[in-house]
C-alpha cells in the first residue's frame, strides 16, 4: 500500500497488502488483496485507491525504527490505528508471537515507553487475539471481536487496565450505545483514560 511523499520506500515489502483489512475496498485481514501480483507488488499501482496511496505503516513513517523492523523482515506491521490512541503490532496467524522476537520486542518497548505518558498504548495483535504492553506486566486481552470496543488505562505507576466492552447489538441504535459508553467512562474518573474500537474489519 505504498503512499507518496514518505521518508522511506517500501522496497520489497508488500505485507500490508495481505495482513491488514481495508474495508473501503472489501479487503479482509490476513487475506492477500486481489490486486496483489504473484511476484509481489500492486497490480493497479498507478490507480490504487486512496486507502492504499495514503497508508504509512510506522516503519515507513520513521520513528527511529531500524531497517530490520521493515514488516517483511520482522513479520510485524506497526499500524497507527486510531491515530493518537493506539499502535497495533499486527502479527501473522502463522506466527502470532512474532512481536516477542528480537529486535521487535525491544522496539515495541521503546515505542511503549515513549508514548505511555501520552496515553497511546502498544497492542500486539494476531487475528482476533490481542495484548497490551505495560512496563509492569503485559495484559493478555484474549480474543477481541472485530467490533469490540476496548476501554484501557495506562497508569503512571506502569500498570495497565483494559476491558472489553459489549459489542453494539444489532437492535441498539449507535448513538444510544455511544452514550452508554460515555457515561461509563465518565464514571471512571476519565482523566488520561481513553478507549477505542477494535480495528479489524469483519
Ligand atoms: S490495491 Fe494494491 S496497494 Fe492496495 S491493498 Fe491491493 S495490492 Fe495493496
Ligand atoms: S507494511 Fe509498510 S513498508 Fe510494507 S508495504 Fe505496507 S507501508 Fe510499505
Amino acid at each position: 500500500m505504498e503512499p507518496k511523499n514518505s521518508p522511506r520506500k517500501c522496497g520489497g515489502c508488500d505485507v500490508c497488502c495481505t495482513r491488514l483489512a481495508a474495508p473501503e475496498i472489501g479487503k479482509r485481514a490476513d487475506t492477500p488483496c486481489i490486486h496483489l501480483r504473484r511476484q509481489g507488488g500492486c497490480g493497479i499501482y498507478p490507480i490504487r485507491p486512496p486507502v492504499c496511496s495514503g497508508y504509512l505503516c510506522l516503519w515507513r513513517q520513521g520513528h527511529g525504527l531500524p531497517h530490520a523492523m521493515r514488516p517483511d523482515l520482522c513479520n510485524v506491521v506497526l499500524n497507527p490505528d486510531l491515530p493518537g490512541k493506539r499502535i497495533l503490532a499486527v502479527c501473522p496467524p502463522a506466527n502470532p508471537t512474532a512481536w516477542r522476537r528480537r529486535p521487535t520486542l525491544r522496539q515495541l518497548i521503546r515505542l511503549r515507553d515513549r508514548n505511555w505518558s501520552e496515553g497511546v498504548g502498544v497492542f500486539p495483535t494476531c487475528g482476533a487475539r490481542m495484548w497490551l504492553l505495560a512496563p509492569r506486566g503485559d495484559l493478555d486481552l484474549g480474543e477481541v471481536g472485530a467490533r469490540t470496543p476496548i476501554y484501557f488505562e495506562l497508569r503512571s505507576d506502569g500498570t495497565a487496565y483494559a476491558e472489553k466492552l459489549p459489542d453494539p447489538a444489532e437492535d441498539v441504535r449507535i448513538e444510544a450505545y455511544a452514550e452508554s459508553l460515555r457515561a461509563r467512562l465518565a464514571a471512571r474518573n476519565a482523566a488520561g483514560m481513553i478507549w477505542g474500537e477494535a480495528p479489524r474489519a469483519a
